[in-house]
């Protein structure tokens, strides 16, 4: 089983010809609410892959936090562990202009409530494979969870985002560190990101930095071993990160070794690329097993 403990948010997306200045009001074009947050996508995609996934977290008491656990529940994630908080529903109020800049307000809501780990969190760890984190729950309860599961040789993977500098205790205590390139070279202090991944497995066995269309590299005992991407047409890569994660622990868990499980994390990111939205692109198994004969 995968545990997974990280955010689950709802992203209000509002498409608007001009951003409103200061004190002004304008009238929006579109308006749309698409579950997101790292943690939920990540153990969303982990299961559309064929994972068995539990997912720990908190939403509000309220319809944004239903929707959330009825969307991770239908895809078969186990949700007994995600919290209902006094606090509301995590959201990312998204603002895109007509030129397709975006401005972002995140509100952690719930998500900023899941402060310590509880008794439940320690029964799930310890049942898990495979431990998935990201930095959108507090700093000090990703420190925690990652110590507990590597003081049990249970494996810590980390997206690093959204990118803060991070203490060596939680490095080293994490197994495989997936930054995408600018999140590896702020974590490094080191702009060219090989270079950035390189220094980071000092403190982590592995490193698996995503560079966009041009794939990822993976850096592990001194050597550098590519990741191609897959060729394709994207039309929207919101939580191609999240789906690469995803799908790489559940090959992992799968009995994949990690250069398998990238290889197919590669494809399903490829084909999640090619769709809209975050959770609406993530394939599921049965689609990544075609593209992969396919290509
Ligand atoms: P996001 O924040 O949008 O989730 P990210 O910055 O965390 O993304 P990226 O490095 O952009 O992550 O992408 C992750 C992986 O997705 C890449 O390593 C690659 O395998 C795949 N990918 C991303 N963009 C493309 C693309 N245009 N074509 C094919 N594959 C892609």
């Amino acid at each position: 089983m995968i545990a997974v403990l990280g955010s689950a948010n709802l992203d209000l997306v509002v498409t608007v010809e001009r951003a409103p200045g200061r004190g002004e009001t304008v009238t929006g074009r579109t308006f749309a609410t698409l579950p997101g947050g790292k943690g939920a996508n990540q153990a969303l995609a982990a299961a559309r892959a064929g994972g068995d996934v539990a997912f720990l977290g908190a939403v509000g008491d309220d319809d944004f936090g239903r929707r959330i656990r009825e969307l991770l529940a239908d895809a078969g994630v186990d949700v007994s562990g995600l919290a209902v908080s006094d606090q509301p529903t995590g959201t990312a109020h998204i603002t895109v202009d007509g030129t397709g800049d975006n401005s972002i307000v995140v509100v952690p809501g719930a998500n900023g409530t899941v402060t310590a780990l509880t008794d439940a969190h320690r029964a799930t760890i310890d049942r898990a494979e495979l431990l998935l984190l990201q930095l959108e729950l507090p700093l000090d309860l990703v420190v925690e969870a990652a110590r507990y599961a590597h003081a049990r040789e249970i494996p810590v993977v980390l997206t690093p985002a959204p990118a803060v500098p991070l203490p060596e205790e939680l490095l080293e205590a994490v197994d495989i560190l997936v930054p995408n390139e600018h999140e590896a070279a702020l974590l490094a202090g080191i702009d060219d990101p090989i270079a950035a991944a390189e220094q980071l497995t000092r403190l982590c066995d592995d490193v698996v930095v995503t560079l966009g269309a041009r794939g990822a590299a993976w850096l592990s005992g001194g050597e550098t071993i590519p990741v191609p991407a897959f060729p394709v047409q994207a039309v929207d890569t919101t939580a191609a990160g999240d789906t690469f994660v995803g799908v790489m622990a559940a090959g992992l868990a799968g009995g994949l070794q990690l250069g398998g499980a990238l290889h197919r994390a590669s494809a399903a990111a490829a084909l999640s690329v090619q769709r809209p939205g975050a959770s609406s692109s993530m394939p599921d198994r049965a689609e990544i097993d075609a593209f992969l004969a396919e290509a």
